[in-house]
């Protein structure tokens, strides 16, 4: 068995994966997206002789993703579908994110109402709710997104888990109140965190601990974070949502064997290897896994540790966390040759 092959057949657990970014070609054609955008989205996502694709054109590409879910029933069709990608792909936990949008005719209620329909509906994997604040949106709008949250929340507490901050890091800042008040309403908490050269906000986002942090690129002083943060961060030990491809197509790593990860593998710190947008990016989790064993050296053990460990840095119950160790477990002694 190669490595893509073991990749795929281990079951694995996907932190970070966005609801648009997540749709692959087949679906948003399904949805019936606009032909113009289709189009477009095919000529963007050639990228296979493209090595680096600038954050610029990474978010033109998400509105244009945006369109396919502009109503409750194509959300519903495409929350389904991503879902069953990730199923398919061998994935037994999934956290799905996404901001809840108003269109014409939705409100942002409706939006998630949708979501949450396709998450129930939905037979495997096993799946949870983040939401995400999006940081282009002034404080009125975000204030509004967190009573909406909290509020669905409420009635669907087994499914929304956790609240995000997302979008362009160029845009907005993070809002300590904000988070606070989520916190302190028993949502968790997992940010976008050092996309761009940004000490300052790395250091306010540190200081408010959330649970989890996004991509982390530019903490380590190796890739320009300042020493403070890095040794506030080692001690904190906040677990990371690696997205390897997703950085590599931006171009915010230079190459997989650049990445930063190799800074957390080196120390020990905590993290797992997610998709970010698998649509957007044409990938998988599986190759996620791949990129990650062929680039730093990792053997099955290591790729299986990777995803047993993060259950634990997943926003499921202590029950459904028992019960995924219990199911990795099973799997790594039925495939000990393997190992
Ligand atoms: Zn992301």
């Amino acid at each position: 068995m190669n490595t893509l092959e073991f990749c795929r057949v281990l079951p694995k657990i996907e932190l970070h994966a966005h609801l648009n970014g997540s749709l692959s070609e087949k679906t948003l054609k399904s949805l019936g997206c606009l032909n113009k955008s289709v189009s477009e989205y095919q000529g963007l996502t050639s990228i296979n002789n493209k090595i680096e694709r600038t954050l610029h054109e990474c978010f033109e590409l998400f509105k244009i993703a945006h369109l396919a879910t502009k109503n409750p029933d194509s959300v519903y069709l495409a929350a389904q579908s991503v879902i069953k990608d990730f199923a398919d792909d061998n994935v037994r936990y999934l956290e799905l994110r996404t901001t809840p949008r108003a269109e014409d005719g939705m409100t942002k209620e409706e939006y998630i109402e949708s979501v949450v329909k396709a998450i129930k509906d939905s037979k495997k994997p096993l799946v949870k709710l983040i939401l995400s604040v999006d940081r282009r949106h002034d404080i009125l709008v975000s204030q509004n997104t967190v009573a909406v949250i909290l509020s669905m929340r409420n009635k669907y507490p087994d499914i929304i888990k956790g609240i995000d901050l997302s979008g362009n890091p160029h845009l907005g800042c993070f809002d300590k109140e904000l988070f606070n008040k989520a916190k302190e309403n028993g949502l968790k908490t997992t940010i976008h965190c050092a996309e761009i050269i940004n000490n300052d906000e790395v250091m306010e986002i540190l200081n408010f601990g959330p649970n989890r942090i996004g991509h982390a690129t530019f903490l380590n002083p190796n890739y320009s974070g300042s020493i403070e943060n890095w040794e506030s961060y080692c001690k904190k030990k906040i677990p990371a949502e690696f997205c390897l491809t997703s950085n590599v197509v931006c171009g915010t790593a230079k190459s997989y064997k650049e990445h930063h990860m190799q800074e957390w593998i080196k120390n020990g710190l905590p993290f797992s290897i997610n998709t970010d947008d698998k649509g957007v990016f044409c990938t998988s989790l599986s190759e996620e896994y791949e990129h990650a064993q062929n680039n730093f050296n990792l053997s099955n053990t290591d790729l299986w540790t990777i995803a047993y460990n993060a259950i634990d840095h997943s926003f499921a119950s202590i029950q459904e966390k028992a019960l995924m160790k219990k199911e990795l477990k099973e799997w790594k002694t039925q495939n000990q040759h393997q190992f």
